[in-house]
């Protein structure tokens, strides 16, 4: 027998059982990064959270308010964040092949992007599908150039029910419970929560989106609300997205089509906006901006006998959302810290602050989180 045929001598108690870990949240980071470990061998994942997938909508639960799409065309110049955006896309773009099971959370639908002041070569175009440079004529009033590449959009409520699901299916659990301190988990674990004995956890990983800025133990006020309206229409006719923005405003034009036939239509990029509704007179801003850009998004019935006004889009108006993107002054907080609380210490590893990325990097972004938090245990 070679040493690589030797058997394990251990009693089966003896054997070495998963470590437990924790996770804070069930966004759509803390979903993705608690599939990353519950799906590698040795760990047992706990997601501990106020709101989860099949719960209300609340202004305190941002994922489900999202777009959302993955731009790869307009990534990031940041080596950090497009190395996230770069895998993210990969997964994302797998997941919505025909045949995947995740396949109807997804559209792969071409997109538009405009430029108005300075042209900046786009990036990454090479690793763009079916990328293309608009010619004159195609270009929205006003933009210096355009682009077109095929684009993946999601509808985010059916793909958080997608990650929950799996989560569940690969041995994950999930516990509701809203932690007021980050040392409650270090020496309570997830059980604490449902009033049961102490379970500590070899590690945590903090995703708490914008809560980052209350949790106790992380109190991260650099975290700050970019608020986002949108409009949701029921426009099958529309099939294909399309975005203006001008980086110097706070409004930005986006249209997202669904695979259900609704479209996305936005926006807003409020900092530090924290009113939770929609507002009437910014949806009738942004169905305006929209209408003049892409009269597309018109009925064509309407369309075939005049111009188009907002009114027209009323009836069509399927929902209005409003999330607060989880913005943070220095871009996504990807670090580990060891804290203690009272006997008790773990390695707390922290992956939140993705503003309005956290779908294009949450793939990318939960890799990161894994290897800190596996790094920290080798050390232990
Ligand atoms: C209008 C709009 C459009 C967007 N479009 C896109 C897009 O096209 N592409 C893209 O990539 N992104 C987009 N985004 C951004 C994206 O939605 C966010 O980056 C992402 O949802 C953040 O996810 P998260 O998991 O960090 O936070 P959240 O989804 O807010 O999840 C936070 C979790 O932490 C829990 N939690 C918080 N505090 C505590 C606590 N103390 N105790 C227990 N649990 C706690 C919450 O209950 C929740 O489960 C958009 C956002 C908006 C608003």
């Amino acid at each position: 027998m070679t040493s690589s045929e030797s058997v394990s001598i251990l009693p089966p108690n003896m054997a070495e059982q998963p470590k437990e870990i924790t996770v804070i949240g069930a966004g759509v980071i803390g979903l993705t990064t608690a599939i990353k470990l519950q799906e590698k061998a040795g760990y047992q994942v706990t997601i501990v959270a106020e709101i989860w997938p099949t719960d209300h909508l609340s202004p305190r639960y941002t994922s489900p308010w999202a777009g959302g799409h993955h731009c790869t065309a307009i990534m990031s110049h940041d080596p950090r964040d497009l190395q996230m955006e770069t895998e993210t896309f990969r997964v994302l773009w797998e997941m919505s092949a025909p045949g995947h099971p995740a396949e109807k959370c997804f559209m792969r639908a071409p997109q538009y992007g405009y430029y108005f002041e300075e042209f900046s070569n786009p990036r990454n175009v090479e690793t763009t599908p079916d990328f293309k440079f608009l010619p004159k004529s195609a270009l929205i009033p006003g933009a210096v150039a355009g682009i077109s590449f095929t684009v993946v959009s999601f509808d985010p409520i059916l793909y958080l029910n997608y990650l929950h699901k799996r989560f569940l299916a690969a041995g994950g659990k999930m516990v509701h419970g809203s932690v007021q301190h980050i040392k409650q988990v270090i020496e309570g674990g997830s059980t604490v929560f449902e009033g049961k004995p102490p379970t500590p956890p070899a590690a945590i990983i903090v995703c708490s989106g914008l809560g980052a800025r209350s949790l106790g133990g992380v109190e991260d006020t650099t975290v700050a609300p970019v608020r986002g309206q949108t409009v949701i229409l029921h426009a099958p006719w529309v099939d294909f997205g399309a975005t203006r923005r001008k980086f110097d405003e706070d409004v930005v034009s986006y249209m997202i089509p669904r695979r259900n036939g609704n479209l996305v239509v936005g926006g807003t990029m409020g900092a530090d906006d924290w009113y939770p509704l929609p507002r009437p007179e910014t949806k009738l801003a942004i169905l305006e901006r929209a209408l003049a850009l892409w009269p597309e998004i018109a009925p064509p019935e309407v369309r075939k006998q005049r111009s188009p006004t907002v009114e027209d889009l009323l009836p069509i108006v399927v929902y209005e959302g409003v999330g607060f993107r989880p913005g943070r002054k220095d871009g996504i907080r990807l670090e580990v810290e060891w804290i203690e609380a009272n006997d008790a210490k773990a390695p707390v590893v922290f992956n939140y602050g993705h503003g309005g990325s956290g779908f294009e990097r949450s793939w990318g972004s939960a890799s990161i989180a894994v290897e800190l938090m596996e790094n920290a245990l080798k050390k232990a």
